[in-house]
């Protein structure tokens, strides 16, 4: 068992299979500068495999998988159905572009819930987020997945003056289709441009919705990352990820591989450990991993704290989301 210094037990290890995407997200992929990983450093298939089996013998039960997008990576496929076979939960973060080439994949691997990134219901603002003129296949592939009895999350990364105006459209959705959208404040990594005058805040997304919706709150489970709430007879769910304004590290379960084979403790972590070359020289990567977990900061990394006036982006040691995995 996984256990850092806190006794918060670690079996939830999210993936990255690539840096690389097929989107430009503006609050995930940096404007400049960025360099994707070379190829000879992304962890192959079989180490993939190989890393993962350890993770699970650790105590590792859910596994998702990540990116960049990961369904661009030429041997997804492949990396999905060899995973299929561990005894996990598996579990993947798209941004649905490819759903429809993968859906029978996911099918043979068994994968019962997606989340799909969708941050607007308008498509000349997804173009501007996104960079990519992609609305309509997202659209399509989610109610390919839907119609396929998948359990469909949708991510959608709220920014002030971009689209929080579209949190009840996002709300009305949930009425017809069985989705559970979660609206997730926007967070601070390297080259995103954050500061906290961009964060629409957990309580100020819950008093926009209350002006026009009665819903109840759901229960959260132990390690959920979401507040959950319910428009009575709707469909589906809304939740909200407040990662920023009310932090839910106490119940934190999850350890990340970067695809370069680096393990970090937290998505804010400021160190990582170097898993992947442990591998690859033959030594005991398995204390390494044991260490990284016991060096787990109590929240947010130890980078800031939940008083937003104060965070300082360019203080935080990090990477960017899209080389981290989100
Ligand atoms: N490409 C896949 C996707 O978009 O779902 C998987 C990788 S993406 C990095 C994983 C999640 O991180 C997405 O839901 C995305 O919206 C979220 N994300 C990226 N940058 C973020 C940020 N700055 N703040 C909050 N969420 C972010
Ligand atoms: Fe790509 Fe997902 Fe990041 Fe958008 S959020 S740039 S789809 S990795």
């Amino acid at each position: 068992m996984l256990q850092d210094s806190f006794g918060r037990k670690h079996d939830y290890l999210r993936i990255s299979l690539t840096d690389v995407c097929n989107f430009r997200c503006v609050y995930c992929m940096p404007a400049e500068d960025m360099q994707f990983m070379p190829p000879t450093k992304l962890m192959q298939a079989n180490e993939i495999i190989d890393i993962a089996t350890e993770f699970v013998k650790l105590g590792v039960t859910k596994i998702r998988l990540t990116g960049g997008e990961p369904l661009v990576r030429k041997d997804a496929a492949d990396i999905i159905l060899q995973l299929s076979k561990l005894p996990v939960e598996l579990t993947i973060s798209t941004n649905a572009v490819r759903v429809d080439e993968f859906i029978d994949v996911f099918k043979r691997a068994n994968i019962k819930s997606i989340n799909v990134s969708l941050d607007t219901l308008n498509k000349e603002k997804f173009h501007t987020i996104a960079q990519r003129n992609s609305f309509d296949k997202v659209w399509s592939n989610i109610n390919l997945l839907v119609e396929n009895n998948f359990h469909v999350k949708i991510n959608a990364v709220i920014m002030n003056g971009i689209n929080e105006t579209e949190l009840n459209d996002f709300v009305a959705l949930t009425q017809q289709l069985p989705v559970h959208v979660r609206f997730i404040e926007f967070m601070p990594f390297t080259g995103n441009k954050w500061n906290d005058t961009k964060v629409f805040s957990y309580q100020q997304m819950l008093d926009v919705i209350a002006a026009k919706y009665t819903f109840i709150k759901l229960k959260d489970g132990k390690h959920d990352t979401t507040k959950k709430y319910k428009v009575l007879n709707h469909a589906g769910t809304f939740a909200v990820i407040s990662t920023m304004s009310a932090p839910f590290c106490e119940g934190c379960n999850r350890l990340r591989l970067t695809a370069d084979g680096k393990m970090k403790n937290c998505l804010f972590s400021k160190g990582e450990a170097d898993i992947l070359s442990a591998y690859r020289a033959g030594e005991d990567f398995i204390s390494i991993i044991k260490q990284c977990v016991h060096q787990k900061e109590k929240a947010l990394g130890g980078q800031f704290t939940s008083d937003l006036h104060k965070v300082n982006s360019e203080n935080i040691l990090n990477r960017s989301m899209i080389s981290i995995g989100g």
